[in-house]
């Protein structure tokens, strides 16, 4: 009878430890935390826990963190066995470029291509460029690099594409204004902005690229010029709605609320209108978001009948992403006593 004492006094701990949890200030960060967890599932958990845990020991990855215009000139390119990674056809339209860190996309159309983030300026060559040509791409039938933010894991490429290729470069006009302002020797290079290169506003705007159109829909946070997307892709003839998250971290907000506010009303945005096309797939530019790296390599193998798209999460997945977002910020935000 030596465990019924024990029994007890952990109840009796327990029951102590939920009357406290009721009545804590720390409930409604709880709360929030315990609705991020429930929308993550086992799918978003790396969102979840970078979000929500901001604590937790975040996933490494080369530069992480050194993004390019704060880095203060080029970094040194690391080894490439820490990033390396094949392309893949990942839709009968749509192309990943990633390293194993950091996804870049190209989107096929009827009169072209679209690059959509870029990566580092290490990347450019040896996954954007030759990962078009492993795939029989052309790098010359570049047409537009949308940047979701100007983050150097992200837009370092997009001077050399547009230097290259003629691309036209789409981003927030916050965002335009910052990678404007970087000296010359950043890594990379400055893309230029000129006449057909796009701004992107707070009202958004489409890319129309022959047959094909992304909604860029401003999702400020992250950076004040952050872009997120929703657009059609093709699987085996059929259309399916993509929406693509364009800047996830909000460590850097401490406790300017109004950052935070606006960060939440972003993600409610662009889920709403992920919603209204019936997105049912979520991409991002992390593979540690969306799984991009290992769900690329599983697309070419043969699918049992009644075996999804390894992309496809439906809509219901494609929300309770920017539900673990939302929540996450609610939960930081009031931790951080953010007003
Ligand atoms: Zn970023």
């Amino acid at each position: 009878m030596h465990r019924t004492p024990t029994v007890i006094g952990a109840l009796g701990a327990l029951l102590l430890a939920a009357a406290a949890y009721a009545q804590a200030p720390a409930s409604e960060v709880e709360a929030h935390i315990a609705a991020a967890r429930a929308a993550a599932g086992q799918e978003y958990r790396a969102t979840f826990v970078n979000l929500c845990l901001p604590a937790a020991p975040r996933g490494g990855g080369p530069g992480r963190g050194a993004a390019g215009p704060r880095a203060g000139g080029p970094p040194p390119t690391p080894d490439r066995s820490a990033w390396y990674a094949s392309p893949f056809k990942v839709f009968d339209n749509l192309y990943w470029l990633g390293t194993r860190q950091h996804s870049s996309w190209a989107l096929r159309t009827s009169a072209g291509l679209i690059v959509i983030d870029t990566n580092f300026a290490w990347a450019t060559q040896p996954e954007i460029l030759d990962g078009l040509t492993t795939l029989k791409l052309d790098p010359r039938d570049i047409k537009y690099v949308i940047i979701s933010h100007a983050h150097g894991d992200h837009d370092q490429g997009a001077a050399e594409l547009q230097r290259r290729y003629g691309a036209k470069v789409v981003m927030g006009a916050a965002d335009w204004e910052s990678t404007l302002q970087r000296p010359a020797t950043a890594a990379g290079g400055v893309p230029a902005r000129g006449a057909g290169d796009v701004t992107v506003g707070p009202e958004g705007t489409k890319i129309t690229l022959g047959d094909t159109t992304v909604t860029v829909v401003p999702t400020p946070g992250h950076t004040p010029g952050t872009l997120s997307y929703v657009f059609p892709v093709k699987d085996q003839g059929k259309t399916v709605m993509v929406a693509y998250s364009g800047g996830t971290l909000t460590g850097a907000f401490g406790t300017e609320g109004a950052r935070w506010y606006e960060y939440i009303a972003s993600q409610k945005k662009i889920a709403g209108v992920a919603a209204e096309v019936g997105a049912a797939v979520l991409l991002s530019n992390h593979s540690e978001y969306d799984g991009a790296y290992t769900k690329a390599r599983l697309v070419p193998l043969k699918r049992e009948p009644g075996e999804e798209h390894p992309f496809l999460v439906g809509t219901d997945g494609v929300q309770r992403y920017f539900t673990v977002m939302a929540e996450c910020a609610l939960a930081s935000k009031l931790r951080l006593g953010a007003k």
